[in-house]
Formats: structure tokens, C-alpha cells, sequence
């Protein structure tokens, strides 16, 4: 166990194409590593909590459930949520090379500029989840729902309850 505080942001060490290697390579909370043998097969991850284990995040859908790996100028982003259901328990998300943790109520970040409008655009009568609508717009799905979130504040949009929750749609306009 170490006592450093947790990390607040992945730290993107590069490419391998073996697990053995990477994990050679992650040595600080929040040390990133891709490995990639002609696909990307996963991310390996320095535990952003500080407990020193090495996390394994499939990327690779054939082999089994997978996480989306979005990596763009903004940086690494994965979805969903990690929740290890061993070791420290941890459960974070990664959005834009940032750590949010998920024992925080609220994920928050500055609008981005036009993002509101184009998801506003993109909403219809029916709902549809902001994953969905991240795929439609090439938006990481962290954005859309902040984004998704902000329009319901504003009366824009409506949000499904129950099992529909995360799914947004257009506000009845008059
Ligand atoms: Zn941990």
C-alpha cells in the first residue's frame, strides 16, 4: 500500500505490444500504457487510487465485454466508468487524460464552446442515450451527457426515468 493521494489525471506512457511490458512501464498512479498487437487490445493502468496494483482494461471487444478507448487532442477518454470489483474498489472515470472520481456527486467541466447546440440539434422526439448521441456527433460520451445535462437545466431537453435515465430527448416546446 502507499500513502500518496490519488491521481487526478492519466499520464499516457506510450504503446507496447505486450502485457508484460507495460506493466514494466506504468510505476505512478495513473500511468497509462496501450497495448497493441495489430488492434489495440487494452489499456494498463497504474491503480489512479494510489494502492500500486495494475488495472487491465479490455478494449478488445471480440475477446469479451470491452470499453470504448476515445483518444483524441483532448487526450485518452474511456467509457464506461471503471469500477474494480477487487483490491481498493476504486470507481473513475477518464475523460480527457482527467481522473473524476466517482464518490464525487458531481462531473464537471467548463461548456465547450458549440457543443450544446450541436447535441440540441441532434436531439429528437424519442429518447436516445447520450452515448448514442456521442456516436452520432464523434463526441466522447462524457461530453454529451454533461452536455445533455445542461440542456435540461435550461428546459431544453427531458431526460427518461428507470431504466431510461441517460437517455435524453427535445423538451415539449409550445
Ligand atoms: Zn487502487
Amino acid at each position: 500500500m502507499s500513502d500518496r493521494p490519488r491521481a487526478n489525471s492519466i499520464s499516457f506512457k506510450g504503446i507496447e505490444e505486450n502485457y508484460g511490458t507495460a506493466k514494466a512501464i506504468v510505476k505512478s498512479a495513473g500511468d497509462l500504457v496501450l497495448v497493441q498487437r495489430g488492434v489495440i487490445r487494452a489499456a494498463v493502468i497504474r491503480c489512479p487510487s494510489g494502492c500500486g496494483d495494475d488495472i487491465v482494461i479490455n478494449l478488445d471487444s471480440r475477446t469479451g465485454p470491452a470499453w470504448r478507448l476515445y483518444k483524441n487532442r483532448k487526450g485518452i477518454t474511456l467509457y464506461p466508468s471503471v469500477w474494480r470489483d477487487t483490491g481498493c474498489g476504486s470507481h473513475f472515470i477518464v475523460w480527457h487524460n482527467k481522473i473524476f472520481w466517482c464518490d464525487y456527486e458531481y462531473l464537471e467541466d467548463e461548456e465547450e464552446i458549440g457543443l450544446d447546440d450541436r447535441v440540441a440539434q441532434t436531439l429528437t422526439r424519442t429518447l436516445t442515450h447520450y452515448c448514442d448521441l456521442a456516436e452520432d456527433l464523434g463526441e466522447t460520451p462524457w461530453s454529451v451527457m454533461l452536455s445533455c445535462r445542461r440542456l435540461k437545466k435550461r428546459g431544453l431537453a427531458m431526460e427518461g426515468a428507470g431504466k431510461m435515465k441517460g437517455a435524453f430527448a427535445l423538451a415539449d416546446a409550445t
